[in-house]
């Protein structure tokens, strides 16, 4: 779908590489935390140098940071994103985090949820995915993402079927083949997940 997207000028990408900003010969992007410590840190330098490569591209661009923070990604944010015609800029962290003094290039730090990656490359996959299917055009029927899970408040979709009309027994719900849509949008709202 980021793909078709992007084919059809709704949408474009740009990846940066951090290595392209690394220092010296080994082209380095990572170096020990002050104060002791496990692991590795992202260092401040090749990180805003990239940042600064990308306000370059895009001056008007959102710089976010993939990040588990507390404001977690969820549909409402996605549609607003997509709503926005913004620019976006994600970084996508590393090993044991980055220097803190990345914080004062960054616009906004999003979580998928509260658990620990890797790194940010799925969490910045996942929030794209979300807000692309729901720039105008790219789905194609539009109405779907509109019915989704979560597009109104915290509600889920209701149970679809497609056929057979019955699967070892388990039957399609009977108002489904009526044809009646008043009756069909009754039992729809009626049967959303919560
Ligand atoms: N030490 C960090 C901590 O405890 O918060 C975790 C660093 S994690 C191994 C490496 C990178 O993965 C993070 O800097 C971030 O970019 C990304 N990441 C991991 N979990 C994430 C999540 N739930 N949401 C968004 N990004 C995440």
């Amino acid at each position: 779908m980021l793909w078709k997207a992007q084919k059809e000028g709704l949408v474009q990408f740009e990846l940066i590489n951090l290595r392209d900003f690394g220092l010296g010969p080994r082209r380095q992007v990572d170096d020990t935390p002050y104060g002791g410590g496990d692991g590795m840190l992202l260092m401040v330098e090749p990180l805003v140098a990239a940042v600064e490569h990308a306000k370059k591209r895009l001056p008007g661009a959102k710089v976010i940071l993939m990040s588990p923070s507390k404001t977690v990604w969820n549909q409402q944010l996605a549609a607003q994103y997509a709503a926005s015609g913004e620019d976006y800029t994600f970084i996508c962290g590393r090993y044991e985090g980055y220097d803190a003094r990345l914080e004062e290039f960054i616009d906004e730090k999003i979580s998928v949820g509260q658990y620990v990656l890797t790194g940010g490359e799925l969490p910045a996959m996942t929030v794209i995915d979300s807000v692309v299917r729901l720039i105008p055009g790219v789905l194609g029927g539009e109405k779907s993402a509109e019915i989704e899970s979560y597009s109104s408040g915290d509600n889920l979709e209701f149970p679809q079927y497609t056929r057979p009309e019955d699967f070892r027994g388990m039957k399609v719900p009977s108002v489904l083949l009526s044809g009646n849509h008043a009756e069909i949008a009754k039992w729809r709202a009626q049967n959303c997940k919560k």
